[in-house]
């Protein structure tokens, strides 16, 4: 969309509305470990950005490590088979380094990817950013759509701006992201 909300010339909206029905395992509640801080910190200091937009993040808006497998499937994973696919997603070579080497935990650094945690859309600052804002997020739009933000050429937005959609329609505004 253009800033006054309009859809360019050439476009067309496509809205979709998508449910999941998940069976997540029992877990008991999660903190945030000893291994995960130490990766991301090891992320963080390699100087890698957003996978997305390449943003280094800032105080008030750190970059976050997104698991590629979720924490709350773990209890059903085959750790074998998320060393092996960690070997084909593997954005910053620790997959090929560590090979087949048995991943213990989602915390395990072949499974963390950086992403921002606020992104500007048509210059307005959305929360959550590339992680978990709304119309941008992993967490808030289909993967294809998610990757697509990564190739498009400069200037384009693949999603429709936030601030002009809520004010045509509340209705589309949608829960806010939580943080994290
Ligand atoms: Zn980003």
């Amino acid at each position: 969309m253009t800033p006054d909300g309009s859809i360019p010339a050439g476009d067309h909206l496509v809205r979709r509305t998508l449910t999941e029905e998940v069976l997540t395992p029992d877990h008991p509640p999660r903190t945030a470990s000893a291994e995960f801080e130490r990766n991301r910190s090891a992320l963080l200091a390699a100087g890698h950005g957003c996978l997305v937009c390449g943003s280094k993040g800032s105080a008030e808006h750190p970059l976050e490590a997104h698991h590629w497998i979720e924490w709350s499937g773990w209890e059903h994973v085959d750790p074998a088979k998320m060393a092996a696919v960690l070997q084909r997603i593997d954005v910053y070579g620790y997959g090929a380094q560590l090979g087949a080497q048995p991943i213990q935990s989602p915390d395990d650094i072949r499974n963390l990817v950086l992403l921002c945690s606020s992104a500007p859309l048509q210059a307005q600052p959305v929360a959550g950013g590339h992680h978990r804002g709304v119309d941008m997020g992993i967490h808030m739009v289909t993967f294809p759509i998610w990757l697509l933000q990564l190739v498009v050429r400069d200037g384009v937005d693949v999603t429709a701006a936030i601030a002009s959609v809520k004010a045509k329609d509340p209705a589309m505004a949608g829960p806010q992201p939580a943080g994290g």
